[in-house]
């Protein structure tokens, strides 16, 4: 068994909304159920009422009821200093992830009843730089060993057995909860290359939901006025109008509000009818990356169909209709990506992994200065000018003149950010150059700003007034976004720190695992005598009362004592 242990590596997919997790066993890649017996894990973390942290599908529950203390789609915040706080606590991206890849890395360990430390972590394939090196620290605050990154798309590959074609050009197309990404990828003697990404970072399966929640609220207007308080409720009726949708022709949901009955049937077309803008947005992306690839729609063999919105028939019939064919669905979608890790973890335990090629090469992300508008006598600040714009290819240099604003100004102060947002309060500040102009009238005096981003994400800024042989400089070595060894150190102390819910203590996992291996050993009547036990345990774990559970704690060691010992 130990053996085993240190050889095994798990395939992880740290979803957005969904993760999920497989290992490599009898020559195969196995997805792995978490304690509730779902492959998927909700990637959602938050405290419950007692302040513990609860992960996946306890926090999912809450998401809409509590969402001051629970949290979700935090991978968009992988790589910057976002905040991300429940309740009192504040965390950085990187520190909710881990406690989402420790849940899964415990759920594996229980479910195999020992502890396994390599894996394997998906990522976009647009994630730059700082966003794997985020993932990775996220790994590592969870305990795990992480042996190497695996973009998504290329996962998905795996999944659907592309490798054994010699080559093999594909698209995969993975809408999921909140993003839509779409590769492009060229496969040749066993190189994988991303040639296109593209993709919508605000589309994914929760927007469906959401336009089904208007269609509700449209239908009873009486509603309106309540939209906050029922929200909760009506989110989870529309999600289940969409997914039955998937299955069926039609679908009804109730609710019961302030002494009314309220009902609702939606119909297939119905459901078309309030997802064509959605449905819309769609092909711009595949327009782009394909523009992008320099590929046409025939040079593509495969169309893989990826992320659990695909599972709706809407979207199906939407890509068959862009690509005038039926893409490849003989996968859960939702599964893909997961397994795929999985068929990477084998290759590396057989000490074969692929090369998988990735452009990071890219900017990743707009950087620009804080400038000040005009509008007749009022001055407006804090507006953001973009100079370099994100995904040019690098190294680049871009010039920028900016002219003042204000008469006889003496200098010009200027900021300078990192980010997308239209107001510089919105994006990250990277620092600031102080220069010195000739009193003159507003707009007399113009500076030169150059921006030079190199391959090593070192942002030079260069700047000078017209006329003056005078050059000010400033270079910003650290992007913002990654954690330094320090801070890295802390956060462990942090998590390990962090109050767990008594099902999720080690010494409580560990009995569990331990029953659960005896209940698959034992027949007939022994079985059942550990299904009692097992089950008693679990009520006094839930029930959160340390007393109770040290009583129950007890029995249960008693009890697997003396079974162990007459197996032995
Ligand atoms: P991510 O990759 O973003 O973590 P997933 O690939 O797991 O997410 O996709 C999650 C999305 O898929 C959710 O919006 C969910 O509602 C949607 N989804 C899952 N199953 C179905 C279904 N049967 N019909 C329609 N949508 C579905
Ligand atoms: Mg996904």
């Amino acid at each position: 068994m130990d053996r085993l242990a240190t050889h095994l590596v798990m395939g992880i997919d740290l979803g957005t909304s969904n993760s999920a997790v497989s290992l490599w066993l009898d020559g195969k890649s196995v997805l792995i159920p978490n304690l509730q017996g779902n492959v998927l894990t909700p990637s959602v973390v938050g405290l419950d009422d007692e302040g513990q942290i609860i992960v996946g599908q306890a926090a999912h529950e809450r998401l809409q009821s509590h969402p001051n203390i629970t949290k979700a789609s935090f991978k968009r915040y992988m790589g910057t200093d976002a905040t991300i706080t429940l309740g009192k606590l504040v965390f950085r991206a990187e520190e909710v992830s881990a406690l989402l890849l420790r849940q899964l890395k415990d759920d594996v360990e229980a479910w195999l009843g020992y502890a396994v430390k390599d894996a394997i972590i998906t990522v976009p394939a647009y994630f730059n730089d700082v966003q794997r090196r985020a993932v990775k620290t996220a790994g590592q605050l969870a305990g795990l060993n992480v042996v190497r990154l695996l973009n998504e798309p290329t996962a998905a590959s795996l999944a659907f057995g592309l490798l054994e074609n010699k080559e093999h050009k594909y698209l995969t197309f993975d809408l999921g909860g909140g993003t839509f990404d779409v590769s492009i990828i060229d496969m040749f003697e066993g190189v994988i290359e991303v040639c296109a990404s593209s993709g919508d970072v605000r589309l994914g399966g929760d927007d469906f939901r959401e336009v089904i929640y208007q269609w509700m609220l449209k239908k009873y207007p009486e509603l309106h006025k309540d939209q906050f308080l029922i929200r909760p409720e009506l989110l989870k009726l529309a999600e289940h109008l969409k997914l039955a949708l998937s299955q069926a022709p039609e679908c009804y949901v109730s609710m019961h509000w302030n002494e009314s009955d309220f009902e609702w049937k939606m119909t297939e077309q119905e459901l078309a009818t309030c997802c064509q803008p959605l449905l819309a947005r769609l092909q711009q992306p595949i327009l782009q990356a394909l523009h992008d690839s320099r590929f046409s729609l025939n040079d593509l063999d495969d169309i893989l169909l990826v992320g659990g919105a695909t599972r709706m028939p809407l979207v199906r019939q939407t890509v068959a209709r862009l690509f005038g064919r039926f893409p490849r669905h003989d996968l859960n979608p939702d599964e893909a990506v997961a397994l795929g890790a999985g068929v990477q973890a084998g290759m590396v335990m057989a000490d074969c992994a692929l090369d998988d090629i990735v452009l990071t090469d890219v900017m990743p992300f707009s950087l620009g200065v804080d400038t000040t508008k005009q509008h007749g006598e009022r001055f407006e600040f804090g507006y953001y000018l973009p100079i370099i714009e994100r995904n040019n290819f690098l190294p680049i240099s871009k010039m920028q003149e900016l002219s003042t604003i204000v008469d006889n100004q003496e200098h010009i102060l200027l900021k300078v950010y990192q980010g997308e947002a239209r107001l510089v309060k919105d994006n990250v500040f990277l620092g600031e150059l102080k220069i010195d102009i000739p009193p003159r009238p507003a707009g007399e005096v113009t500076i030169e700003v150059r921006f030079t981003y190199t391959v090593d994400g070192l942002l030079e800024v260069e700047c000078h007034y017209q006329g003056s042989p005078k050059v000010y400089r400033l270079l910003i070595e650290k992007v913002p976004g990654q954690m330094s060894e320090a801070q890295i150190s802390a956060s462990l102390a942090k998590i390990a720190g962090l109050k767990q819910h008594p099902r999720d203590m080690p010494e409580n996992r560990e009995l569990l695992a331990r029953c659960s291996q005896l209940y698959e050993f034992l027949l007939g009547d022994d079985r059942l005598w550990v299904d009692k036990i097992t089950t008693e345990f679990e009520i006094a774990l839930n029930s959160q009362d340390l007393r109770l559970i040290a009583t129950f704690r007890q029995q249960v060691v008693q009890f697997l004592k003396r079974y162990e010992r007459d197996l032995h």
